[in-house]
């Protein structure tokens, strides 16, 4: 196949897959929600794909990006939970990063420098699996500037955001020693904040017109907690993970868009899954939302669009979770998949599939690179450096060619 062949049989896999994944209804109160039935054939032209780094955001506009939604054991088709919110005023935000969402996060062709910015739900492997490959490997990708990273305390301080991320520097020790000394590594820097879990609908983030609000989640342990993030006249709740309970019914009403886990139905759990029958009803129901359960909590809620996310959504999961789902709630809903864009104003919430470029390079830094801190080098032992065949024959040429080509004058470490 040609390119472009290859790139239009591509469009037309990713308009048929989100074709099936929408349920959108006129709503007088919100504004109109765009199914993709209703626009991929009245609009062939435009072709309802999100090309990333393509189409800037109007100034009053939020988007959305769906950059995980399946299960602690990534797959192919869905990482683990990660949702990309970006603003028309430029600020961008990540709520959750969990196993497997580095590489479609990579795909939004974001500069780093501008993600700099996660938010954890609660600190289980699927909510923030990726933070030390993004953060870590982020210094790899350009980004200059420290990663901050709000999370929730725990019952008692060891089962805290901080001490996780204090425990989390210590393991990787050994990597940052191999980075600091060699390159520009300011990125590597780690700013953590840790708010109440138990605080309800507090501010934990008020910057640039942007204020984002926590209140508890019920889900594992203490220290569980759910997000609110109110910009523009524009409400955006994210559950992470709970089930059910009073302060999301009270605090995330007439959300423009509510994205809340939706597990698979419990008889799934069991035929699909391998769980056991008690184990199935105590995570399916208990530890985590059934269809069921999400409807009615939308039914609460009521947003514009209603986003149930956290399982495995295939040709044959997909009805059977709508139908539970439809016992309990009647309005608009999308069932996400990984690559799910939702561009959110006043007026529309419209929903596609995001193409994906799998040859995704670094964005250029923003930032004007330092020359890399030579004190921070941690030096090799006498044993390991007496291993080097050095090649002076290959690598000096190497050097001469930069050397030339960018008028410096460095020399091989090893000689
Ligand atoms: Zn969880
Ligand atoms: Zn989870």
């Amino acid at each position: 196949m040609s390119s472009a062949s290859k790139g239009a049989a591509a469009i037309a896999v990713v308009v048929a897959i989100a074709a099936g994944y929408l349920w959108g209804r006129s709503d007088e109160r919100a504004g109109r929600v765009a199914p993709l039935t209703e626009t991929a054939s009245a609009k062939k032209a435009e072709l309802d794909v999100y090309y990333p780094a393509t189409e800037s955001l109007g100034r009053n506009e939020m988007r959305v990006v769906a950059l995980g939604t399946g299960m602690p054991s990534p797959r192919p088709k869905q990482a683990a939970a990660c949702w990309l919110v970006e603003l028309g005023n430029g600020e961008k935000f990540l709520f959750d990063i969990g196993a497997g969402c580095h590489e479609r996060l990579a795909a939004q062709k974001i500069p780093y420098d501008l993600i700099d910015k996660v938010f954890f739900g609660h600190l289980h492997v699927d909510h923030m699996g990726d933070l030390p490959s993004f953060w870590l490997g982020g210094t790899t990708m350009n980004r200059l500037t420290p990663l901050r990273v709000w999370g929730p305390s725990g019952g008692t301080p060891e089962y805290g955001t901080k001490h996780a991320m204090d425990l989390m520097q210590q393991m990787y020790v050994w990597d940052i020693a191999t980075r600091g000394g060699v390159i520009d590594f300011r990125g590597g820097q780690l700013d953590v904040t840790e708010f109440a879990f138990d605080a309800v609908n507090e501010v934990i983030y008020e910057e640039k017109g942007v204020t984002i609000r926590s209140i508890p989640a019920v889900h594992g342990l203490d220290g569980a907690v759910s997000f609110i993030l109110e910009w523009n006249g524009l409400k955006f709740a994210y559950s992470s993970d709970t089930i059910p309970n009073k302060w999301w019914a009270e605090h995330t009403k007439d959300a423009d868009i509510a994205i809340h886990e939706c597990f698979l139905p419990t008889v799934l759990l069991v035929t699909k899954q391998g769980f056991a029958p008690l184990e199935a009803l105590n995570v399916g129901t208990q530890g985590h939302t059934s269809p069921e359960q999400f409807g009615k909590v939308m039914s609460m809620t009521k947003p514009r669009l209603a986003v149930g996310y956290h399982f495995f959504n295939d040709f044959d999961t997909q009805p059977e979770v709508i139908r539970r789902v439809r016992k309990t709630y009647d309005g608009p809903l999308a069932l996400a998949l990984d690559y799910m864009v939702f561009n959110v104003t006043k007026d529309e919430i419209r929903v596609r599939m995001s193409a994906v470029d799998e040859e995704i390079w670094p964005s250029p830094p923003i930032k004007k690179k330092n020359p890399p801190d030579t004190s921070k080098v941690v030096p090799f032992s006498d044993f390991t450096k007496s291993g080097v065949i050095p090649y002076p024959d290959v690598v000096q040429p190497i050097y001469d060619e930069i050397n030339e080509l960018y008028d410096t004058d460095y020399e091989p470490i090893f000689k």
